[in-house]
């Protein structure tokens, strides 16, 4: 289970990694905390019985969820945009189910799952990228991605990259994510012309020599390519998979990015960009794998 802001993606997933059956559920985060959970509750309960039904009960339970999350404990100690504080998931869910559950974080669950299903097969070292509404990172070393010692590792979305630049939500200015996610090109381009439009929109209007929005896209590249610098110096991933909303910008994306890093990495080797494959189930699978785990012993 992959839940979200708006929206919960639900599955049940096979031994190798396949959806047997999907199901999405609103979240109805306004309800507030406690509804929140005795929905996921009965969801879940739904699931189980469900595959039941099927002749192939569950074995384990998979949940991730955005913010910060307390893998070891099993608690979502805070998600923003869910009303999350200090919940202890994990241990809610094997009470309801008598079964064996893991909680884990939305986008590293995401980077595992590209890393081993998606985009990311083949590769050792890989480094996911989810530029949305925010920018949110995963390393992913042999199919296992690092929480950190507080379980916020791979915030990229944080790395400063224009001193005393625009102010970020977490407090900071000038981060990434202040400059460079969808949500931030499209209010860039709408202060500067005093039209809305979405980040795929001025993607667009680039591409067909409108000079803002090309200005508009080149400085957001030019910020990733900051970003995406620094992160290639910690991590040295060998490839970069980089999805959520802006990633379907396609070419118009990681073309330039890869170019321009290309000029700006010096002793750094150079990861192949790809664009993430498995689309917005990418957490739910992830999810599905981090269970998967509980029964058959990897990570
Ligand atoms: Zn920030």
């Amino acid at each position: 289970m992959d839940i979200g802001g708006t929206g919960m993606k639900c599955a049940l997933v096979d031994g190798s990694g396949a959806i047997l059956h999907a199901e999405r559920h609103p979240t109805g985060a306004a309800r507030g905390s406690e509804t929140v959970v005795e929905t996921i509750l009965d969801v879940a309960t739904g699931l189980a019985g469900h595959a039941a039904e099927q002749g192939r009960p569950a074995s384990a339970v998979g949940i991730v969820v955005p913010g910060v999350v307390d893998e070891r404990n099993g608690i979502a100690v805070w998600s923003a945009n869910v009303g999350f504080r200090e919940v202890p998931l994990r241990e809610l869910l094997t009470k309801r189910l008598d079964l064996p559950a893991t909680l884990g974080h939305d986008v590293r669950a995401g980077g595992v799952a590209e890393a081993r299903l998606g985009a990311g097969r083949g590769y050792g070292h890989v480094l996911f990228l989810a530029i949305g509404t925010g920018i949110a990172g995963a390393h992913v070393v042999n199919g296992v991605s690092f929480a950190g010692a507080h379980g916020a590792a791979g915030e990229v979305g944080h790395i400063i990259v224009r001193p005393g630049g625009p102010k970020c939500g977490c407090g900071a200015l000038g981060c990434l994510e202040a400059v460079a996610s969808a949500a931030a090109i499209g209010r860039t381009y709408a202060e500067r012309t005093q039209q809305n439009a979405t980040a795929a929109d001025v993607a667009t209007r680039s591409e067909a020599g409108e000079p803002v929005a090309m200005a508009v896209w080149a400085e957001a590249v030019d910020a990733l390519t900051d970003g995406l610098h620094t992160a290639i110096t910690l991590y040295d991933p060998g490839v970069v998979v980089v999805g959520g909303g802006l990633a379907e910008a396609g070419n118009a994306l990681l073309g330039p990015l890869d170019e321009a890093l290309a000029g700006k990495l010096t002793f750094q080797r150079r990861p192949a960009m790809v664009r993430a494959a498995l689309g917005d189930e990418a957490g739910c699978l992830g999810a599905g794998l981090l269970a998967l785990s509980l029964v058959d012993g990897t990570r």
